[in-house]
C-alpha cells in the first residue's frame, strides 16, 4: 500500500475547494482507499481533499510575513475592541484563514491584517478554469455539522497548543457592507422608528383612525409619561426573566460560532408561555383589570422604549469589552451610531443568561399575547359584549398560535439570521421590546373600538387560510432547521443538496427547491390571515401585512447577498435551480 505524502499533524498548503486559493492546514489523515487527506484549516473547518490539492509549504513562496504570528502577540492585537480591521476578502469560513492570493497586491491596506501572503510558484493559469466543475470531486462534509462539535465544554479539553495554534480565532473582521442605509441610515431609522411607532399608536387610538384624520392631534407631552406602565413592564420582564432561568426544558446548542464553538440557550420558552397563562388568569380571577393594558397602551410603549434604549446603551458600553471573536461581522463599521444601532456583539451573556434570545422570545413575544388578551377583554368592556367578537377571537388565536409555534420551536431560533448573524444592539432590542409588542397587536387595539361581523363563509376562508401558510412556514423552517442541525440526518436524506466551499450545503429540493424562502411564503399568508377579520374599512389594521412584505423583501435580498458572498459559485448555482425568491412562478 503507498504511503501518504503527508503524515498526520505536517502543516502543508490546501487548496479552498471551488477556489484557486491556498489555505495553510494540517493534516489530520489519509484515507488510503479514497486517496482523500482529511485536513483541518484554521478556523476549525475539517475537510477532505484529494492529494493533489494538498502541497507543501515549500512550494509556495512568501511575499510577506508582516506581523508576528506568535499566538500572545495576535491575542493582544485581538483584545482591543476598538481597533477596526478592515478586510475586503470574502467572509465566508475563510475568513479564519491565513490567505494566499496572488492578487493580494490590490489593496495596501491589507497589509496590516494579512499575517502572510504567499503564492503558489505554478501559474495559476494551470487551475481548473471551471470551479463549479470541481466541487463534485471534493469531499465537502464538514465534519462538525456531523456531531463531532466543538461545544463550549468540549473546548476545554483542546490541547493547549492546538489552541493556540491551529484553532486560534484570528482578529475580528468588520468586512459586512453597511446595511439599512449605511451611517446616515442608522440615524434615520434611530429617530424615525420610536416616532412610528409613537405616530401609530396616536392614530389608532383617534376614533376615526383614516388617513382623513393624519396626522393625529399631538397630546401634551406628559401624557407619554407613566411611571406605573413603566413598573409594569420593568415587572413583566423580570418575571420573564425569572421564567428563563428555571432549570426546565432542553438545553439546546447554537449553531457554530466563528471560534468553533456552541452556545448552549435554556429553550423553556413553551414553559414560559404557560406559566404565563396560568399567572395572568389567576390574576384576572383575582380581579386584576387588564384594561389597563388597553388604556395606558401609549404609555407602556414609552416605557419600554425607554427600556430599550436603555438596553441598547448597556450592550454597546459592554461590546466595547468583548473580545474580535465575539462581536457580530455586521455591526463592526467603527461609526458609534450605526454601531449602536445595528449591534456589535454577537451573543452578549451574562453568565450563562442570553440577553439576545431572551428578549427575541420572550418578554416582547409573550407580551404580545398578554396585549391581545387585554385587548378582548377591553372590547367585551367597552361593547358590553358576554364575549369576545369573532374577529377578535381569530386575530387572539392566529398570533397565539404563531407565538406558541415559535416557543415549542424554540430551537429553530438558532438557525436565523438574527440569531447567527446579527449584533445585539438597538435594531433587534427595540424590535423585541416595542416593535413587536406595540405594533403587532394593531389589529386587536383596533377591534377594541371598530367592530367587524364576518359572515362564516368569509370566516372558514380566513381559517382555511391561516392554517396554509402556517403549514407552509413551521414545514419549511422545520426541514432547514433540521437540515442545518444535522444534515446527515438519515430522514433527510431524499432532500438534494448542493456542496458549497465553507463545508455547509443548500438544500436544492423539497421545500427550499420550490423557492428561496418558502418561510417567508408561509409568513405572508398567515399575514394576510390577521388583517382580514378586520374588514376593509381602515388601512390601519393591514399595516402589519403592508410592512412585513416591505421588511420580508427586504430581508430576503439581505439575506441573499449575505448568501452569495458566503457560498460564491455554489449559491449562483442554486439560484439558476431554484428561480423564485419568494412566490413560484411569480416573485
Ligand atoms: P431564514 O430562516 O430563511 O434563514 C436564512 C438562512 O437560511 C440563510 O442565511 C442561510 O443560512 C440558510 N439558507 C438559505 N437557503 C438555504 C438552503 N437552500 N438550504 C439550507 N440553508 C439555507 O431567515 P430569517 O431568519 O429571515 O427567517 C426565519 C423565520 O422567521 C421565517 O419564517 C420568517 O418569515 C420569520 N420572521 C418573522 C418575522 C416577524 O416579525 N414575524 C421577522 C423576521 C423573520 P446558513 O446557510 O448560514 O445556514
Amino acid at each position: 500500500m503507498p504511503t501518504p505524502k503527508y503524515q498526520k499533524g505536517d502543516k502543508v498548503m490546501g487548496r479552498w475547494p471551488g477556489s484557486s486559493l491556498y489555505y495553510e492546514v494540517k493534516v489530520l489523515g489519509f484515507d488510503a482507499t479514497s486517496r482523500l487527506y482529511t485536513v483541518i484549516y484554521k478556523d476549525g473547518t475539517e475537510l477532505e481533499l484529494r492529494e493533489q490539492d494538498v502541497m507543501s509549504l515549500t512550494g509556495f513562496q512568501t511575499r510577506s510575513r508582516s506581523r508576528s504570528r506568535s499566538p500572545g502577540r495576535r491575542r493582544s492585537r485581538s483584545r482591543s475592541p476598538g481597533r477596526s480591521t478592515r478586510r475586503s476578502s470574502s467572509r465566508t469560513a475563510s475568513t479564519a484563514i491565513t490567505e494566499i492570493a496572488p492578487s493580494s497586491r490590490r489593496d495596501s491596506r491589507l497589509k496590516d491584517t494579512l499575517e502572510v501572503r504567499l503564492s503558489p510558484l505554478k501559474s495559476e493559469a494551470k487551475v481548473e478554469k471551471d470551479p463549479e466543475k470541481n466541487q463534485g470531486r471534493y469531499n465537502l462534509r464538514r465534519r462538525k455539522d456531523e456531531g463531532a462539535v466543538t461545544t463550549t465544554e468540549a473546548n476545554s479539553g483542546l490541547q493547549e497548543e492546538e489552541k493556540n495554534d491551529v484553532f486560534a480565532v484570528p482578529p475580528n473582521i468588520p468586512s459586512a457592507p453597511l446595511d439599512f442605509g449605511g451611517k446616515m441610515g442608522a440615524y434615520f431609522w434611530l429617530l424615525f422608528l420610536p416616532s412610528w411607532v409613537l405616530f401609530l399608536l396616536l392614530q389608532i387610538s383617534q376614533e376615526d383612525p383614516s388617513l382623513a384624520n393624519f396626522p393625529p392631534t399631538l397630546p401634551p407631552l406628559a401624557t407619554f409619561w407613566d411611571a406605573q406602565a413603566l413598573g409594569f413592564v420593568l415587572l413583566w420582564i423580570l418575571f420573564q426573566a425569572l421564567l428563563y432561568i428555571v432549570p426546565v426544558g432542553k438545553l439546546s446548542e447554537g449553531v457554530p460560532l466563528r471560534s468553533g464553538k456552541r452556545l448552549k440557550y435554556r429553550t423553556n420558552g413553551f414553559f414560559a408561555i404557560v406559566v404565563s397563562a396560568v399567572v395572568v388568569a389567576a390574576a384576572v380571577h383575582q380581579g386584576v383589570d387588564l384594561t389597563y393594558i388597553h388604556s395606558y397602551f401609549l404609555q407602556l410603549a414609552t416605557a419600554s422604549l425607554l427600556i430599550s434604549v436603555l438596553l441598547s446603551i448597556y450592550l454597546y458600553i459592554r461590546s466595547c469589552y468583548a473580545g474580535p471573536d465575539q462581536l457580530a461581522l455586521g455591526g463592526n463599521s467603527g461609526s458609534v451610531v450605526y454601531d449602536f444601532f445595528k449591534g456589535r456583539e454577537l451573543n452578549p451573556r451574562i453568565k450563562d443568561f442570553d440577553l439576545k434570545f431572551f428578549c427575541e422570545m420572550r418578554p416582547g413575544l409573550i407580551g404580545w399575547c398578554l396585549i391581545n388578551f387585554a385587548m378582548a377583554l377591553a372590547e367585551m368592556k367597552q361593547q358590553g359584549l358576554d364575549a369576545p367578537s369573532y374577529p377578535m377571537i381569530l386575530v387572539n388565536l392566529f398570533q397565539l398560535l404563531y407565538v406558541v409555534d415559535g416557543l415549542w420551536n424554540e430551537e429553530a431560533i438558532l438557525t436565523t439570521m438574527d440569531l447567527m448573524h446579527d449584533g445585539f444592539g438597538f435594531m433587534l432590542a427595540f424590535g423585541d421590546l416595542v416593535w413587536v409588542p406595540f405594533t403587532y397587536t394593531l389589529q386587536a387595539y383596533y377591534l377594541v373600538g371598530h367592530p367587524n361581523p364576518v359572515s362564516l363563509p368569509l370566516l372558514t376562508v380566513i381559517i382555511l387560510l391561516k392554517l396554509t401558510g402556517f403549514y407552509i412556514f413551521r414545514k419549511s423552517n422545520s426541514e432547514k432547521n433540521a437540515f442545518r442541525r444535522n444534515p446527515s440526518d438519515p430522514k433527510l436524506s431524499y432532500l438534494k443538496t448542493i456542496p458549497t466551499a465553507t463545508g455547509k450545503s443548500l438544500l436544492v429540493s423539497g421545500w427550499w427547491g420550490m423557492v428561496r424562502h418558502p418561510n417567508y411564503l408561509g409568513d405572508l399568508i398567515m399575514a394576510l390571515a390577521w388583517s382580514l377579520p378586520c374588514g376593509f374599512s381602515h388601512l390601519l389594521p393591514w399595516y402589519y401585512m403592508i410592512y412585513f412584505i416591505i421588511l420580508l423583501l427586504h430581508r430576503d435580498s439581505r439575506d441573499m447577498s449575505e448568501c452569495r458572498r458566503k457560498y460564491g459559485s455554489a449559491w449562483e448555482e442554486y439560484c439558476r435551480t431554484v428561480r423564485y425568491r419568494i412566490i413560484p412562478r411569480v416573485y
